[in-house]
């Protein structure tokens, strides 16, 4: 029986991951659910499945899941703030942490969990992006495992040998790592800054999160996955080639020095990589139909446009700089994306806050925990002071 907390329980993710865990109760056990502030949301997973814990972030919301656990749950404990989320994706009767959390404020629980020698199954690409050095190196000298539940690092996964410790070693030319192309792939580019919130939340394949449905519209979300699999995979960027692929039946692939070329397919459905993840080795079943090859017919494949979708490129650079450069995109990333959320910068902005606050930024070498974290700040800061200065409708 597998330990389970999952940390961001009432996400796209975490609603994803439950799913699959209540198919198999023999082999999954709900240990911890967290929440950022949805209590009852959460109330009602922990009634269908009784952790010992359940953490909500905001501390001000800790009394209403009491009373709400009191009915639907009372032998669930109640924990709440950063210290809970630590508490729980580290506790020793834990075997496996579902990092699901979105964003920067994921980085945290998500280290404790590798620290402590966790099976972790990450979907928060924030962390890796921001610490990916700190991350890796905890998940190494704890001998913990990391797999990824992201879906094209997951099919990268899938397509690597058991025993892949560097692209060298395995003969691996380069990965190709599929994109879907977001909502605007055939949108003419002098439309682009006519971009609605609403339009930019609707995904044609995915249904997910707000922060990472723009971050699909604007393609950051690809810059981030391939900043992501450099450190999973301990590959250069330039061993990584973005291809859109608009039906997102591929989810990537992997390319061998002899030519040969794997990739992983399957319906798009998230249940398909959580699976994955907490079955492995094994497989189990995940609810997800069977891919009716013959009804998908078409697979196509173009590259992405840079001028379009500078995101991608900023991405890509940072990544290239490496030191605290993705550090300072993601945290302005996160300010900007918020921004637009908030209808105070238009789409076309995004990438315009992010270049700036990346120019303005002095790099450092961000070697520690608290680097990292000063460096997040200080981005934060300066992303809100040039958006109020230049950007602000
Ligand atoms: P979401 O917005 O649907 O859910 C986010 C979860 O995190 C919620 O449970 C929320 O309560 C919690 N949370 C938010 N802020 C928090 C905070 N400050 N402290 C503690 N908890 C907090 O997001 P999502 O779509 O489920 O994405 C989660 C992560 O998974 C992201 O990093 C995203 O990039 C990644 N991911 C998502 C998908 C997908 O299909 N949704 C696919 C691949 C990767
Ligand atoms: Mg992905």
């Amino acid at each position: 029986m597998q330990k389970l907390t999952v940390l961001g329980a009432t996400g796209s993710i975490g609603l994803n991951a439950l799913n699959v865990v209540s198919q198999h109760p023999d082999k999954f056990n709900v240990f911890a659910l967290s929440c950022n502030t949805k209590v009852a949301e959460l109330a009602g997973q922990c009634k269908q499945f009784k952790p010992s814990f359940a953490v909500v972030y905001d501390i001000s919301k800790t009394q209403e899941l009491e009373a709400l656990l009191e009915i639907f749950s009372p032998n669930t404990k109640v924990l709440s703030g950063i210290d809970g989320l630590c508490k729980i994706a580290s506790d020793p009767s834990v075997d496996t942490v579902i990092a699901a959390i979105v964003g920067s404020a994921g980085l945290l629980p998500t280290l404790e969990a590798a620290r402590s020698g966790k099976k972790v199954l990450l979907a928060n690409k924030e962390s890796l992006v921001m610490a990916g050095s700190l991350l890796m190196n905890a998940v190494n000298e704890s001998k913990g495992i990391l797999l990824p539940i992201d879906s094209e690092h997951n099919a990268i996964f899938q397509c690597l040998p058991n025993n892949y410790t560097s692209s060298k070693r395995s003969g691996v030319r380069k990965v190709i790592l599929t994109a879907s192309g977001g909502p605007f792939r055939t949108l003419d580019i002098s439309r682009m800054s006519e971009i609605t919130v609403q339009q930019a939340c609707d995904h044609p394949n995915w249904k997910m999160g707000k922060k990472i449905s723009v971050d699909s519209a604007t393609m950051m979300n690809k810059g981030l996955e391939l900043i992501e699999a450099c450190w999973l995979f301990g590959l250069s960027p330039d061993e990584i080639e973005v291809v859109v692929h608009p039906q997102s039946i591929i989810h990537s692939m992997v390319e061998y020095l002899d030519g040969s070329v794997l990739a992983q397919l399957g319906n798009p459905d998230m249940r398909t990589p959580i699976a994955h993840a907490l079955a492995w080795p094994d497989r189990v079943s995940s609810g997800v139909s069977s891919l009716d090859i013959i009804s998908t017919a078409r697979l196509d494949f173009e590259s992405p446009d840079l001028e379009k979708f500078p995101c991608l490129s900023l991405a890509i650079s940072a990544s290239k700089a490496g030191g605290s450069a993705p550090i300072t995109l993601n945290a302005s990333n996160e300010i900007a994306v918020e921004a637009f959320l908030n209808k105070q910068i238009i789409f076309t902005q995004i990438p315009e806050v992010v270049a700036l606050v990346l120019k303005e930024m002095t790099p450092i070498e961000p070697d520690t925990l608290n680097a990292v974290q000063v460096c997040d700040r200080n981005s934060r800061e300066l992303t809100l002071k040039l958006i109020t200065k230049y950007f602000r409708k």
